[in-house]
């Protein structure tokens, strides 16, 4: 069987030198004899995978002394919950921007532990672009600042964080961390769930401005608490250690194709190739507000749903798999994050135009 390019917007393709030694060191890890899912997430062999797991993402995005870095458990969504109930201890209210489908489960979730403020809202032009921001609105005693930085399933992206001033921003960045730089300073906090430009799901990268910790509501499962996280190294039960294992791997690989910097400019390239077909092509019309385009999930439609489906069996035919958009939007999405190499996007791209000559 060979490996196809798979387009899924999460758990999403994995660069295949990192699939590559998983499975070489699969059944003995290094000269331990035992595979890293059978070794005991506070042996010596572990402790320096995840040392060095944490080690490489401080370098990759040069993250301060001043931020902790945890693993917690639970995916991004886990952390719709857990932003409140560590943050909403203040005012007891917070600022969120309702730019896309997570970002608005994020603030109804909040809404269960104190008063939302929803800055401003695309939800009414279905989210196709990411809605401008006025200061005025802002709430200076807000206890936090929310967003999500790429909007996955309609494929918007902020090109510039807002400026929040003294109240701590925020940010969901599932799948956009690591696709360019992003300075960690503007951020009191940012999480990612791991599946989509970093590893298998289920585990989620944060990073937190230390002196945010300690703030949680009293109510705060044990878990979820960032502080209990950080002051355990987040051990405080047994974590994600392969998926831990598998992001170091996905770190290094990224490190060795010359860090974040470089790989923006690849994403760059990457997102040009489909924006540009998209922009000249009578039959696929590209679905978010040009100013807003995601370099990471590019969604775009025919306009007609049979035509649509025909294309995405056509693609799958040809190795090119899961580019169906989601299920609220309809249409294509393709999702090209750090680990889809510019030849699948040069291969769908093909695949468009042969398309786009047999139907029109
Ligand atoms: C995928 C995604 C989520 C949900 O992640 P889970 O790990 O499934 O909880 C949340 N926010 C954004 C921006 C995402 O892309």
């Amino acid at each position: 069987m060979e490996r196809v390019y798979n387009f899924s917007s999460g758990p999403a393709t994995l660069a295949l030198p990192v699939l590559e030694r998983a499975q070489k060191e699969l059944l003995c890890y290094g000269s331990t004899g035992a595979s890293v899912m059978e070794m005991s997430h506070r042996s010596k062999m572990y402790l320096e995978i995840f040392d060095e797991a944490l080690a490489l993402l401080r370098k990759l995005m040069d993250i301060p002394e001043d931020y902790a870095v945890l693993f917690p458990q639970g995916g991004a969504t886990q952390q719709f919950s857990a932003v409140p109930l560590n943050l909403m201890t203040g005012s007891g209210s917070a600022d969120y921007v309702d730019s896309g489908n997570f970002a608005f489960l994020a603030s109804e979730e909040a809404k269960r532990y104190g008063t939302v403020n929803v800055v401003a809202s695309s939800r009414e032009d279905k989210y196709a672009y990411v809605p401008a921001l006025n200061k005025a609105t802002f709430d200076p005693k807000a206890d936090y600042f929310h967003i999500v930085a790429n909007n996955t399933i309609y494929g918007t992206r902020y090109t510039e964080m807002p400026d929040t001033g003294a109240v701590p921003l925020v940010a969901d960045m599932s799948s956009c961390i690591l696709s360019e730089p992003y300075d960690v300073r503007k951020f009191g906090v940012i999480y990612a769930g791991a599946q989509k430009n970093i590893g298998p799901s289920g585990l989620c990268v944060m990073i937190v401005r230390k002196d945010l910790l300690g703030k949680a509501n009293p109510l705060c499962p044990k878990l979820l608490n960032w502080k209990v996280l950080a002051d355990n190294d987040s051990m405080h039960n047994t974590p994600n250690t392969f998926a831990i294992y598998m992001a170091k791997l996905g770190f290094d690989w990224l490190l060795e194709q010359g860090g974040v910097a470089a790989m923006e400019r690849i994403n760059i390239e990457k997102a040009n190739i489909l924006y540009d077909f998209l922009d000249q092509s009578k039959l696929f019309k590209g679905a978010a507000q040009k100013a807003f385009r995601s370099r990471m999930n590019v969604t775009f439609a025919t306009g007609d749903a049979a035509k649509d489906d025909a294309f995405v069996k056509q693609a799958a035919k040809a190795g090119l798999i899961n580019l169906k958009g989601h299920r609220v939007v309809g249409g294509m999405r393709a999702s090209i994050y750090n680990a889809m190499p510019v030849e699948g996007v040069r291969a769908l791209v093909d695949v468009m135009k042969r398309f786009e000559l047999e139907n029109s």
